[in-house]
C-alpha cells in the first residue's frame, strides 16, 4: 500500500493510506438536502392520499444502509378498482374534454414545481434506490422535469402529431414501471399520456415508490383535477391488477421481458392497446480507428452508470481484436479509480445495488461466468460493511455461448468479446434475443451510418453512450418490446387517430 502527504489541508494530520492503486481518499462530501420523507405514505387516489382498504402496509428500505425509510400502503383489488373509477370519472368530466392549451398549463406547473424541489427529490431518489447522488441530481431529476416541459409544449400542438389526421385521447391508461429510474420512468409514462388527454393509474416498483408518491404531492400542488393521476403501490400482484383491469383502454409496461410476456399473454384477444419496454443486452462496438480514451470512458459510462441497472446498458463490449489488449488494460486502470460506496456522497461513482434480491441475481450470474471459463477482473475496492454493494466487474475471453454474454445481468458487469471484421461485429451484436440499444466507436462516418442500419436495436449511439432527450423516441426490437417513448412517436402511442 502506498501513502501520500500531498494534500496541504491534511498537514499536521496523519497521512491517510491509499485504499488501492492510485485512488486518493477524498474527504466525505455528503449531500445534505432534506429529502422531506413522511413516515407513512398512502395510495394516491382521486387527488388524495388514502390508506389501503385492507389497512396493509410494507416497508421501503434504503439499500445503502438496509434501514427502513418509510411505510407504504399495499393496494388490493378494491383500491385498484377505486383508482380506475376515479380516473374514468376525471376523463369523462374534466381532463378528456379540456383543450390542450389548458392541459399544457398543468404540465408546465408540474415541471416547474419539480425543478423547485430538485435537490430534495434527488436525495429521496438516492436514498430509496441506491443510485449515486450525482446521477439523481444531474440526470434523473432534471431529465424528469425536461419530459414534463417537452410534453407541455406538445399539448396545444397535437394537430401536428399526425399531420392530416385528427388525434383523440384513448381514455384511462394503466402503467407499471421498474425500480431503476423510478422518478424518470414516472415522467416518461405520465407526461405523454397527460399531454394527450388521457387519465392514468400508475404502479411504481415495490422497492422504489417514494419519489412517485412525492410527485403525487406536486400533482396536488399543481391543482391537477382529482383522479387525472392515481398512484397505487405494492408488489407484482398490484401490477397484474393494474395491467389486467377492464377499464384500461391501454396499458404501458416497463420491466423485465418475462413479466412483459405474461402481460402480453393475459391481454391476448382484448382490444386494449399495449406498449412494452423490456430488457436488453446491448453491444458497445469499438473499432481499431476509434479514439480509445474516449471510447473507454463511454464504455465505463455505458455499463457502470447506475450500477448497470439500465435496460440499455452496454453490457457486452465487442472490441476489434488488434486493439483488445490495449482496451482491456485501459478499462482495468479506469476501474481501479471508480469510487464505490455511500450513494449520498457527491464523489461516489457506483452506489448500492437496489435490492438484496438483485444482488443475489448479479452474484449468481458472475459465478456462472467464472464457472463457464471467462476471465474475471474486479478492483480491490473496499465495500461498505452494511448495505448491498457489488464490485465493478470485467469478464474477458467471453464467448457467445456463455450466460454472461446472453442473459441480462442488470448489474455492474461487463462481458468483453472480440471481433475481426465489421460483418462479424454486426453478427455478434445482433446475436441476442434483445434489441434495445447499441454503441459504435469509430472514426469513420460511413461505417457509423452502415452499422446504424444493420444493428437491430432501437437506439444506436455513435461515439457516445447513454444520451437521452425527451424529443428522441426510445424503445426496442425483438424481445426488448414494442412501442416508443419520447418524441412524436411516443405521443402516437397514447392516442386514437381519426
Ligand atoms: P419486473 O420484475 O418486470 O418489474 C417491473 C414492474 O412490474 C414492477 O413494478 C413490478 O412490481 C411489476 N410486476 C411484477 N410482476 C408483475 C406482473 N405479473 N404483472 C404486472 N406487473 C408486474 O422488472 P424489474 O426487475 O423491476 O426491472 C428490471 C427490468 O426492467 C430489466 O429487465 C430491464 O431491462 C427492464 N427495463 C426496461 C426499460 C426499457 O425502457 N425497455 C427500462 C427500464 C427497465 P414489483 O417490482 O413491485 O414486484
Ligand atoms: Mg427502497
Amino acid at each position: 500500500m502506498a501513502t501520500f502527504t500531498l494534500n496541504p489541508r491534511r498537514r499536521g494530520r496523519p497521512a491517510p493510506e491509499l485504499i488501492f492503486g492510485d485512488l486518493w481518499p477524498y474527504d466525505p462530501a455528503p449531500e445534505t438536502a432534506d429529502p422531506k420523507l413522511l413516515a407513512r405514505y398512502g395510495l394516491f387516489i382521486n387527488g388524495r392520499f388514502t390508506p389501503a382498504k385492507s389497512g396493509q402496509v410494507f416497508d421501503s428500505i434504503n439499500p445503502a444502509t438496509e434501514r427502513k425509510l418509510a411505510e407504504l400502503a399495499r393496494a388490493g383489488t378494491a383500491d385498484v378498482n377505486a383508482a380506475y373509477a376515479a380516473a374514468q370519472r376525471a376523463f369523462d368530466t374534466t381532463w378528456g374534454r379540456m383543450p390542450g392549451r389548458e392541459r399544457a398549463k398543468y404540465l408546465f406547473r408540474i415541471a416547474r414545481l419539480l425543478q423547485d424541489r430538485a435537490r430534495e427529490f434527488a436525495v429521496a431518489e438516492t436514498m430509496d434506490g441506491g443510485k449515486p447522488i450525482k446521477e439523481s441530481r444531474d440526470f434523473d431529476v432534471p431529465m424528469a422535469a425536461a419530459h414534463f416541459f417537452y410534453h407541455a409544449g406538445w399539448a396545444d400542438k397535437l394537430d401536428y402529431v399526425a399531420p392530416g389526421r385528427r388525434v383523440a385521447p384513448l381514455g384511462v391508461v394503466g402503467q407499471v414501471i421498474p425500480w431503476n429510474f423510478p422518478l424518470l420512468m414516472c415522467a416518461w409514462k405520465l407526461a405523454p399520456a397527460l399531454a394527450m388527454g388521457n387519465c392514468v393509474v400508475l404502479k411504481p416498483a415495490e422497492t422504489t415508490s417514494i419519489t412517485a408518491l412525492k410527485l403525487a404531492e406536486i400533482i396536488q400542488d399543481a391543482d391537477l383535477p382529482p383522479g387525472v393521476v392515481n398512484i397505487v403501490t405494492g408488489a407484482g400482484e398490484v401490477g397484474a391488477a393494474v395491467m389486467g383491469h377492464r377499464t384500461a383502454a391501454k396499458v404501458a409496461f416497463t420491466g423485465s421481458t418475462e413479466v412483459g410476456k405474461s402481460i402480453l399473454r393475459s391481454l391476448a384477444g382484448t382490444d386494449q392497446k399495449m406498449t412494452l419496454e423490456l430488457g436488453g443486452k446491448a453491444a458497445n462496438i469499438i473499432f481499431d480507428d476509434a479514439p480509445l480514451d474516449q471510447a473507454v470512458e463511454g464504455v465505463i459510462n455505458g455499463i457502470f452508470f447506475n450500477q448497470g441497472h439500465v435496460c440499455c446498458a452496454g453490457s457486452r463490449l465487442l472490441v476489434q481484436e488488434s486493439i483488445a489488449g490495449r482496451v482491456l488494460a485501459k478499462l482495468k486502470q479506469r476501474l481501479q479509480v471508480l469510487r464505490v460506496g455511500d450513494p449520498l456522497d457527491k464523489n461516489t461513482d457506483l452506489g448500492a445495488i437496489n435490492s438484496r434480491e438483485q444482488l443475489r441475481k448479479i452474484t449468481a450470474l458472475v459465478k456462472a461466468g467464472v464457472r463457464e471459463g471467462a476471465e474475471l477482473y474486479q478492483p480491490a475496492c473496499v465495500l461498505p460493511a452494511r448495505g448491498w454493494y457489488f464490485r465493478p466487474t470485467l469478464f474477458s475471453g467471453v464467448t457467445m455461448s456463455q450466460r454472461i454474454a446472453r442473459e441480462e445481468i442488470f448489474g455492474p458487469v461487463l462481458s468483453i468479446l472480440t471481433f475481426r471484421t465489421p460483418e462479424e461485429a454486426v453478427e455478434k451484436a445482433n446475436n441476442t434475443a434483445y434489441g434495445l440499444s447499441a454503441g459504435v466507436w469509430t472514426d469513420k462516418g460511413a461505417r457509423i451510418l452502415k452499422l446504424a442500419t444493420e444493428l437491430k436495436a432501437g437506439v444506436v449511439w455513435a461515439n457516445t453512450y447513454n444520451k437521452f432527450d425527451p424529443a428522441s423516441p426510445f424503445g426496442g426490437y425483438k424481445e426488448s418490446g414494442f412501442g416508443r417513448e419520447g418524441g412524436r412517436q411516443g405521443l402516437l402511442d397514447y392516442c386514437r387517430l381519426a
